[in-house]
């Protein structure tokens, strides 16, 4: 594997002090942090690299290793007295002291409470119930505290003890003395597992873990005027915190079908009529069927042209928050029909006959007494 200039890496000049090795750094770190950068899969890698290239350069005797034997001062198979690996297993606490501070990463130890994770699922709801709101029952399971041992992994009866080898940090240091310098590596505990403390009889139930998973079953109210991409809040149904720690919040994501007639903008609600050319042309009255089942009374005006959109105030959808009722806009196409029959054709000629002339007042009422 070819590796980057490690002065390329930080984004410096060969030439770089000591504090600006520093500075550039830091600021690359905090840029790079997988705590940060949870969603993008590369951030672990960069931070590896950057870190990787100041532990070399801001180390006057590995810098100055480096200057003359380029990367081959630190790879072991050259013999060059390399550095081995480097070592991030449990290393991050470190690494985080060293960007954010001293003590920084306490609350991110093993040992202290930890927040439970927040969970998202995704839920599809009919285009009604978006428009409505709705009650549901959902089913997931989560990770909650074991019954049989109340979350302690120990068989009742049974002892806890501290564990010998990391004396109940969950954490082991070694040092390692390398041609330049001591290295100190942190990392988790092999005998507990990190936990700092040992099992002499673990939980059947939950193998000692203090946690199962369980099917839950909770009531989701989704209201009026939601969605697709819209999210709700279930506080605390997360995933269980750990040692006291509290549960994180579940997030359902909703999915709106979508309706075979109508669409949606916003508060808007939309769809289309066809209407024959007779009806555009005199008006009508048509009873239109709402989703949901309701139905409305439209008024065709006389004069409607194919296209015109005709807005029916407060049929629309609920405003999620403010409550106000969005409009119903009905969008007209006109159908001309295909086929005359011989009567319709001799109407229809005089109709045209009557619109020729120049005087064209009381057209509509002419061709309503012409259609009978
Ligand atoms: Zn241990
Ligand atoms: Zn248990």
């Amino acid at each position: 594997m070819s590796k980057r200039d490690l002065y390329e890496v930080l984004g410096l000049s060969r030439g770089a002090s000591a504090d600006e090795i520093k500075k550039a750094y830091r600021q690359l770190a905090r840029q790079y942090h997988p705590d940060v950068n949870r969603e993008d899969p590369d951030a672990s890698e960069k931070f590896k690299e950057i870190s990787e290239a100041y532990e070399i350069l801001s180390d006057p005797q590995k810098r100055q290793a480096y200057d003359r034997f380029g990367h081959d001062a630190f790879d072991p198979t050259r013999g060059a007295g390399g550095f081995g690996g480097f070592d991030f297993d449990g290393g991050f606490g470190d690494i985080f002291d060293l960007i954010f501070g001293a003590g920084a990463s306490r609350g991110r130890q093993r040992t202290g409470p930890q927040r439970g994770a927040d969970r998202e699922i995704r839920m599809e709801i009919t285009f009604e119930d978006a428009l409505f709101g709705v009650e549901r029952d959902i089913q997931i399971s989560r990770v909650e505290k074991c019954e049989p041992c109340k979350g302690t992994g120990a068989q009742e009866g049974s002892s806890i003890n501290t564990c010998p080898t990391c004396k109940g940090s969950g954490q082991v240091r070694s040092a390692q003395s390398t041609p330049f310098g001591r290295f100190e590596t942190v990392r988790t505990c092999n005998r507990c597992q990190g936990e700092g403390k040992i099992i002499e009889k673990p939980c059947t139930k939950c193998r000692g873990s203090g946690r199962v998973k369980q099917a839950r079953t909770l009531n989701v109210r989704i209201p009026a005027g939601v969605d697709t991409g819209s999210r709700i809040r279930l506080q605390g149904e997360g995933e269980q915190g750990l040692r006291g720690g509290s549960p994180g919040d579940l997030y359902i994501t909703l999915i709106v079908r979508e309706h075979p007639r109508f669409k949606r903008d916003g508060t808007t609600l939309i769809t289309q009529l066809k209407i024959d050319f007779v009806q555009a042309a005199m008006g009508d009255t048509i009873e239109i069927e709402l989703p949901g089942g309701a139905t409305h009374e439209l008024n065709i005006p006389e004069g409607t042209q194919p296209g015109d959109v005709l807005t029916v105030r407060g049929k629309g959808v609920t405003h999620l928050h403010s409550q106000r009722q969005g409009d119903l806009k009905v969008i007209i196409q006109v159908s001309i029909p295909k086929k005359l029959s011989k009567r319709q054709r001799e109407i229809l000629s005089s109709f045209h006959e009557e619109d020729e002339k120049p005087n064209k007042r009381g057209i509509f009422e002419k061709f309503k007494d012409a259609m009978g």
